[in-house]
């Protein structure tokens, strides 16, 4: 077993079982965590016993890099290989307030979005916890960079893997280890309604992010399947749930697609929605994916579409179009690369 699959608990259990002292835990999460070291031999501390227990039930697996691309506006893509030769890709965006990793959550997607790379091809699996923390262990190692947030947005519909984000969640944010702030942390999900509600009764300070993407129920079907299972309103009406109960902002992801969901209307249907509300706009340009009929709103609609929810009070920022020319787009590297 990859120990980057077991919570501080889960590992305070295991040592536990095995007759060892509690402070071993602590010990060793420092070591993977903090030193970042890739052999239990080099735990010198545990004593040679301990080692050997540890070498014999667990492995530290970080992943490998395949490719490495830079976009000129300084955003890395890497596609990294897992142990059964699967592909995933991480995204490391370098902001105002230092590295965020943007973390693959299963290989390939069943949400079936028609604008989305990764949806082209369907789920092969969901990824382990520490398949999600090795990718920002090894993204730090390859690039010798420190990541400070992490947006759960890569390929995959986190709340179809829920537990294991869950678990990916606590490890990351765990005192004495990586220590990421749990506000430093935001889920993105196409909106499944009763994950939502799950999440929302965790009570954790992490943001969350729902792609909406539609301003009525009927284009949201078009353009993503999972608005037939979880409608339009419904999911409007978990929002303010969510709200209501966390008193915590949410994000709303909305790509601009040209004459699908750009149209003025469209604009006053979301202001009619959301006014009032602790949403937050995140309007992102479409980033045109190889075999789909959908293009990105010109400059002049996203514009328009912006100063209409802004002039309305709606909290709103128009997304830069980031690593367009390294495909940075969710799923698009690893399709090529099938
Ligand atoms: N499954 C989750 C998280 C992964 S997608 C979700 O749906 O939220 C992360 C974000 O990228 C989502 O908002 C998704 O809709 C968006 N996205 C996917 N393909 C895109 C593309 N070609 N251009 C712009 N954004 C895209």
């Amino acid at each position: 077993m990859n120990i980057f699959d077991l919570t501080f608990e889960q590992l305070t259990d295991y040592l536990l079982s095995i007759q060892q002292k509690k402070y071993r835990s602590t010990q060793i999460w420092e070591f993977l965590y903090r030193h970042r070291v890739q052999s239990f031999s080099e735990m010198y501390t545990l004593g040679a016993p301990l080692i050997a227990t540890l070498e014999a039930n667990f492995t530290i697996d970080y992943l490998q890099p395949l490719k490495t691309l830079t976009d000129s506006d300084g955003t890395i893509k890497i596609l990294y290989q897992l142990n059964d030769q699967q592909k995933i890709e991480c995204v490391v965006l370098n902001n105002a307030y230092g590295y965020s990793l943007c973390v693959s959550t299963q290989v390939g997607c069943n949400m079936g979005c028609i604008f989305c790379a990764s949806g082209q091809h369907k789920k092969i699996r969901d990824l382990q916890s520490g398949e999600m923390v090795s990718q920002i262990l090894s993204s730090q190692k390859h690039l010798n960079i420190d990541i400070r947030s992490v947006v759960i947005m890569g390929i995959g519909e986190p709340f179809d893997n829920y537990q294991n984000v869950l678990n990916f969640i606590k490890i990351i944010n765990q005192p004495k280890g990586l220590e990421i702030g749990i506000r430093h942390i935001t889920i993105s999900t196409c909106g499944i309604i009763p994950k939502i509600k799950q999440f929302m009764q965790e009570n954790l300070q992490v943001n969350l992010a729902i792609s909406l993407h539609a301003s009525d129920d009927k284009t949201r079907t078009y353009l993503m399947k999972i608005n037939q299972a979880y409608p339009f309103l419904d999911l409007i009406a978990s929002i303010k749930e969510y709200l209501d109960f966390t008193k915590r902002r949410v994000t709303i992801e909305y790509i601009l697609i040209d004459h699908v969901n750009d149209q003025e209307e469209d604009a006053h249907r979301l202001i009619n929605l959301f006014k009032n509300l602790n949403v937050y706009f995140n309007l992102i340009p479409y980033n045109p994916v190889t075999g789909v009929n959908l293009h990105p709103s010109t400059r002049e609609t996203r514009q328009n579409f912006f100063n209409i929810l802004k002039k309305a009070g709606i909290d709103v920022t128009i997304r830069n179009p980031q690593g367009e020319n390294i495909e940075a787009a969710c799923g698009q590297l690893r399709i090529k690369n099938l």
